[in-house]
């Protein structure tokens, strides 16, 4: 069956062998593990992954895929094909702990990372194909142009290992840029933990949403009292002078607990 790639699902299909077998040997996937594969597409990454894992699902939205998927996957008894949209399925109803492996549709790449780290007690490495723009902002270091809400969201959670670049010619239909492959090794003990996770959120978000502006000006749209924002030197040692770009994860948490603090004290 000839089946026409949808630009518009991001069914850009590795076929590479060489780097199909990189990733799998990059999310160290072995008998035991459990993976959830997120996009299995026609089932190149699959086979790799099903030939290793002790347990495997996968989740692809496209439904003219799944008869397909059937066909090589269904004989394979630890072998799950779900039809779901990986932005909507529960991964809560997963059981256990697993390693998550996939070649991100791009056009969705960065709500599915958010969901994935939002369950981030299921899931202990995830390996993932990404445009390499968004991999480098993924693993950047504050102080630079590529760090940024994504960095401050995964870092806060997990640490990222940058793996190997993926070039645009082992992908078919030949994408616009080059990919890379990042694992993200989710922090079973977290050194900063904010008080309040959703609130440590917004503030990442607007500081991030104006980066070219100060900390002051960027920050303003939470509608903090004024008393609180000129407090924050004194009270966090962070100077509200500053840009976003500059502060580490650990003062993110450090402004975001003092401001949620002070909110509900004023
Ligand atoms: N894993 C395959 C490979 O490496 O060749 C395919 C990767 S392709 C970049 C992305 C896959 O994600 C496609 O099969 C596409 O249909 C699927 N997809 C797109 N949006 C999705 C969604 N919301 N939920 C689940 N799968 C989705």
């Amino acid at each position: 069956m000839n089946i026409h790639p949808k630009k518009s699902l991001g069914q850009n299909f590795l076929t590479d062998p060489h780097y199909l077998r990189r990733i799998v040997d990059a999310a160290q996937v072995g008998a035991a593990d459990q993976v959830l594969e997120i996009g299995p597409g026609l089932g190149h990454l699959t086979r790799e992954l099903a030939a290793r894992a002790g347990r495997l699902v996968v989740i692809e939205l496209d439904e003219r895929l799944i008869p397909r998927l059937h066909e090589e996957f269904g004989p394979k008894p630890h072998v799950e094909i779900v039809h779901a949209d990986a932005l909507t399925y529960d991964f809560g109803s997963l059981t256990g702990t697993w390693k998550v492996v996939a070649n991100l549709p791009y056009y969705i790449s960065t709500p599915i990372l958010q969901r994935l780290i939002g369950h981030r007690d299921r899931f202990t490495t995830l390996t993932l194909m990404l445009q390499k723009e968004v991999a480098e902002r993924i693993a950047a270091s504050p102080g630079g142009k590529e760090y940024g809400f994504l960095s401050v969201l995964v870092q806060y959670s997990a640490s990222p290992h940058r793996e190997f670049i993926v070039p645009a010619g082992a992908f078919s239909p030949r994408p616009k840029v080059d990919s890379a492959v990042v694992t993200l090794t989710m922090r079973e003990l977290r050194e900063h933990i904010a008080a309040d996770e959703s609130f440590f959120l917004r503030v990442i978000k607007a500081a991030f949403s104006q980066r070219r502006k100060t900390l002051r000006n960027s920050l303003s749209q939470l509608g903090c009292p004024k008393g609180v924002m000129d407090a924050v030197r004194s009270g966090t040692g962070i100077d509200l002078g500053r840009r976003a770009e500059t502060l580490s994860v650990a003062e993110f948490v450090l402004l975001s607990d003092f401001l949620g603090r002070e909110q509900i004290e004023k």
